[in-house]
């Protein structure tokens, strides 16, 4: 039997030589969830010995992890914003990247603070449902009343995010929708409505890390031929579904942003968040504020 720290280094040069990205990385999670410990572990025990249990599980794991399958689906899990949720492929990873989005949805949420009513907030491609359950459970250690609803056309999907919301016990009604569909014939009834939507142009779809192509739901990664295809449908209904002073929150492609600006003539702000690469990460719309000096008082009615 080999070691831990033998076994350890063969199976990171096996994943180099087989071209897989963040070799060490995957190695270390894997091989930590087949023995049941932390990576710290790893690291604290090089002399370890596998028993044949734990052996035969992190071989059949290696050989998934070298056709390209990522980590996150092999082990059905991934961490996001410091919780962990199950992952299926019916269902995008989770990004780190999309914790900007939490964290100006958070900050937009907290504005609203000043009015008693709860902050209502729709969570629209929820997919794992990362972005609606972490928003409930972080506006509720808070102290701050939300009614979160969180939307997918994917049924499979749905139903993991609502196993990841009864798992952490938030409070998010789920809602079968293509993107605002559901919501049709209403107005007004949002103060926040934030999506991740799929923003790869199909003609990129080729250049896509193997992990991603091969293994990332389509229908949660791709748009049209220019990848704003998804923002151009979701901005009308945005504007008719949030309430005066509500805002949109969108993540964006890193090349997204310059070509969605224009279409927001009829918003009264729009702010932008970059992310660590210094790329426009997130967008925030702000639908015109009640304003009885601006506008003619809001009487529920469509735009
Ligand atoms: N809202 C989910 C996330 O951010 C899914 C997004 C998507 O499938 N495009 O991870």
């Amino acid at each position: 039997m080999q070691p831990l720290e033998l076994l350890r280094e063969a199976a990171r040069r096996q994943l180099e030589t087989g071209g897989i990205a963040a070799a060490r990385e995957s190695v270390d999670i894997l091989l930590a969830a087949a023995l049941g410990r932390d990576r710290a572990f790893l690291h604290a025990h090089p002399e370890y010995q596998l028993n044949s249990r734990e052996l035969a599980c992190f071989t059949a794991w290696m050989e998934r992890r070298l056709r390209g399958e990522p980590a996150q689906y092999i082990l059905g899990r991934q961490e996001f914003y410091g919780r962990e949720f199950e992952v299926s492929p019916a269902v995008l990873i989770p990004r780190p990247e999309t914790e900007l989005l939490v964290e100006a949805a958070l900050e937009k949420a907290g504005a609203l603070r000043g009015s008693s009513a709860p902050v209502r907030i729709v969570d629209v491609g929820t997919g794992s449902g990362c972005i609606a359950i972490t928003l409930a459970l972080e506006l509720a250690a808070r102290g701050q009343a939300a009614g979160i609803l969180a939307a997918d056309i994917s049924p499979a999907a749905l139903a993991l995010a609502e196993k990841n919301a009864r798992r952490w016990q938030a409070a998010v009604e789920f809602q079968p929708s293509d993107w605002l569909d559901a919501w049709r014939e209403q107005a007004a009834i949002f103060d926040l409505i934030v999506s991740n939507p799929p923003y790869i142009p199909e003609s990129e779809l080729d250049g896509l890390q193997r992990e991603v192509r091969e293994y990332e739901p389509r229908v949660a990664l791709l748009a049209g031929e220019t990848g704003l295809e998804n923002y151009a449908r979701l901005l009308p209904a945005a504007l008719r579904l949030l309430a005066p002073g509500g805002w949109l929150i969108l993540e964006m492609g890193y090349r997204s942003a310059a070509g969605v600006r224009d279409w927001f003539a009829d918003w009264a702000a729009i702010e932008t968040r970059f992310d660590l690469q210094g790329w426009p990460r997130v967008m925030l719309a702000g639908k015109k504020p009640l304003d009885a000096r601006a506008m003619p008082p809001w009487t529920g009615r469509k735009e």
